[in-house]
């Protein structure tokens, strides 16, 4: 993993968001979920720039980059898009720790990774990975929000 660190992000705070990252490529490339790519080589793939300037946090084919701002503000919200806010498993919740918002923002941009990256040579994704929030994105985000993130909210 190549990792960029932006100004007025600190060691520690880096340091969390590639623990974070590392768990979810963990999950998602389990044997079993039949991605055409092994640990190893997903975390060779992805960079990982942490910044903070008050953009949205973004992903795309060649990695992640995730704003450390709703974190300085102490934000514990996960705050999800209005067509799946409401589902039980991928939707919003209120009153999660700071970490485990920000925890959920980097499975939500490692799930567009890993759609745009592999999405074309998974047999479960190939016809539904397109769309930014289309059912692809959400299959990828449901597993790591259920075995990754959803076990440490309270
Ligand atoms: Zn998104």
């Amino acid at each position: 993993m190549r990792v960029i660190k932006k100004s007025g992000v600190t060691a520690v705070e880096r340091d969390t968001v590639v623990r974070w990252v590392k768990r979810c490529l963990r999950e998602i490339t389990l044997k079993h979920y039949e991605l055409p790519v092994d640990y190893p080589t997903a975390k060779t793939d992805l960079t990982l720039t942490v910044k903070l300037a008050g953009h949205r946090s973004s992903a795309c084919a060649k990695g992640i980059t995730i704003d450390l701002s709703p974190l300085k503000r102490g934000s514990g919200e996960i705050l999800e898009y209005p067509k799946f806010a409401k589902d039980p498993v991928i939707g919003s919740r209120a009153s999660v720790s700071v970490e485990m918002a920000l925890a959920a923002t980097v499975a939500h941009e490692v799930s567009h990774f890993i759609q745009y990256r592999y999405g074309p040579e998974t047999r479960w994704l190939r016809q539904r990975f397109r769309k930014p929030h289309g059912e692809g994105f959400q299959d990828i985000y449901r597993i790591l929000r259920a075995r990754v993130i959803n076990p440490h909210l309270t």
